[in-house]
């Protein structure tokens, strides 16, 4: 019984082989290419030569089409079929066949209930075909990969991996493979303190703003620095970072610049020819931004480069894309 979702309807079709000749072990979701309720659902699979295991209407409504224990026709591959749940999905019936909120939504409640009650622990994507049936790494297929199709289309085949996400977060718990240490940036102006236990611990010491730590465990909003716990309210976390020492310099240069930036702005804003803006003359002549010339031509050369206000362009551009202008969005 679908525990997790409520008001389904039921209209057995008959394209189905029962029962399923595998246990369930993976999901395969699809797009039905149309925003179609649950009655239209139902009433096409009466009549199609094809079914599903559950079909999710335009309004998220769900009708079961083939029950869990039988095999539907559905991803062109009896095998897949064998050990998949099917699911349909009301989608536009133009590219990239996008599927509503409350499809999503459903979606989602509907695929963690299906891991609940198949003892799926984890739903994995790896958007590899070569995995197929190798559940261990990844349990998710699609009918793209077994039939010249674009099913489930773009809009959700390129999700799979985020469907995933919000149906593990759903099953809550520790995820089934083991914690995966990543790299941080400390954002706190006045430092942030590292502790001996999360919240209450003793203070052991402060790590300054900007610097770059690799949490190794989390507890509750909290992270494992190696030395003690640190608050991860204050930690920016370094996303896929494949190669630490680059990443890490790459977001230090990024803190830097704001730094640099807010410095060469005031002295702008002087208008203060000091040692700093020499210098960055000398690196315009030296890189080959300005041919031939000195550092002290430059003042009058530089204008024929680009006028006052395509360079602020360049550099509001440049800083932004850097972090260094602050977002207008109150809510950050
Ligand atoms: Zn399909």
């Amino acid at each position: 019984m679908a525990n997790r979702i409520k008001n389904w309807i039921t209209k057995i079709s008959s394209f189905r082989n029962s029962p399923r000749n595998h246990a369930v072990d993976t999901i395969t979701i699809h797009c039905v290419v149309g925003q179609m309720g649950v009655e239209s659902l139902c009433s096409h699979f009466q009549v199609a030569n094809c079914s599903c295991n559950w079909a999710i209407g335009f309004d998220g409504r769900v009708a079961e089409i083939v029950p869990e224990g039988d095999r539907s026709w559905c991803s062109s591959s009896p095998a897949n079929d064998h050990r998949a749940v099917t699911i349909e999905c009301a989608s536009d019936a133009f590219y990239p066949y996008a599927i509503n909120a409350n499809v999503w939504n459903t979606l989602i409640g509907l695929c963690a209930d299906i891991c609940q009650r198949h003892n799926i622990k984890e739903l994995k994507w790896m958007g590899d075909k070569g995995l197929i049936g190798q559940v261990g790494l990844q349990n998710m297929t699609a009918h793209r990969w077994f039939a010249n199709k674009s099913c489930p289309g773009d809009y959700i085949y390129n999700r799979l991996g985020q469907i995933a996400k919000e149906v593990n977060q759903k099953l809550g718990g520790a995820p089934a493979v083991p914690f995966k240490a990543y790299q941080g940036q400390v954002n706190a102006t006045d430092g942030l303190n590292c502790r001996t236990s999360p919240a209450n611990g003793t203070v052991l010491k402060a790590y300054p703003d900007g610097t770059v730590l690799t949490i190794t465990q989390e507890n509750g909003g909290w992270g494992y620095t190696g030395e003690g716990w640190v608050c991860l309210d204050y930690i920016n976390k370094i996303a896929s970072a494949k190669d630490p020492a680059e990443k890490e310099e790459s977001i230090m240069e990024g803190k830097q610049f704001k730094k640099l930036f807010d410095e060469m702005r005031q002295q702008w804003h002087d208008n203060d020819a000091s040692k700093y803006s020499k210098e960055a003359r000398q690196w315009a002549v030296d890189s080959g931004l300005v041919v031939g010339g000195s550092a002290e031509e430059f003042n009058g050369m530089w204008e024929d480069l680009m006028t006052r206000e395509q360079l602020v362009t360049v550099l509001y551009r440049f800083a932004k894309m850097m972090g260094a202008v602050p977002t207008s969005d109150s809510s950050k």
